[in-house]
């Protein structure tokens, strides 16, 4: 089955989509990663993307659904995709729409993580790596205890390019422009909201269950 997966960035969405693929025998798609490997193909397309993003402009959304067709295209795929952090925009969704159907698939599913915006500044903000051994840790959630880590606290460093700032940015783009095409799943009875501020296992033990009865 087709699964689309939203959620703000910090959501731990990606992980969730990770969880998934392993658990349901399915391809992942996330245009930074399709965007990646087309540059790294060298193709006449990927040298469009990486000027655009070298340049730092976006990527435009024909590049994008040019990419999406690649795959959708490729039988070896049918029915087994799992879209994380696509489609971003009304323009994505509605060119999503018309190729799942051109390619006789459909969506099974849309499910969409919820977690308010203190959450995820202190989860992003908070995130600590040990520069020595490598361990990451959460100032708030997951402090690095003596018994577990016993490297010199100094070690410990917040990620650069985790700033506030750009992290409301974000958010604010994703409830401008993603939040709004959720309706129109909900219109087709297919949306199904995960309450994202707990532990990840849980969090999962219900996209499960709710794949899970899909199947059935
Ligand atoms: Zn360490």
């Amino acid at each position: 089955m087709n699964i689309i997966l939203f959620g703000p960035p910090g959501s731990g969405k990606g992980t969730q989509a990770d969880n998934i693929v392993k658990n349901f025998n399915s391809y992942k798609i996330s245009t930074g990663d399709l965007l990646r490997v087309e540059m790294k193909k060298n193709t006449d397309l990927g040298k469009e993307i990486k000027t655009k993003i070298d340049r730092g402009s976006l990527v435009s959304d024909d590049i994008i659904n040019n990419l999406i067709v690649k795959i959708l295209s490729n039988m070896k795929n049918i029915n087994g995709l799992i879209f994380d952090g696509y489609p971003r925009n009304w323009n994505q969704a509605k060119s999503l729409d018309s190729l799942i159907k051109k390619y006789n698939q459909k969506i099974s599913c849309v499910l969409c993580l919820n977690i308010d915006i203190e959450t995820i500044i202190k989860r992003v903000l908070g995130r600590l790596i040990c520069t020595k051994c490598g361990l990451t840790f959460n100032k708030y959630f997951n402090p690095p205890k003596k018994e577990e880590h016993n490297c010199r606290l100094n070690y410990l460093k917040v990620r650069s390019d985790d700033s506030k700032k750009t992290i409301k940015n974000r958010i604010e783009i994703y409830n401008n422009n993603t939040l709004p095409i959720l309706d129109y799943y909900e219109d087709q009875k297919i949306l199904h909201k995960i309450d994202a501020t707990g532990e990840v296992n849980k969090i999962y033990d219900e996209i499960r269950g709710i794949i899970t009865s899909l199947e059935t």
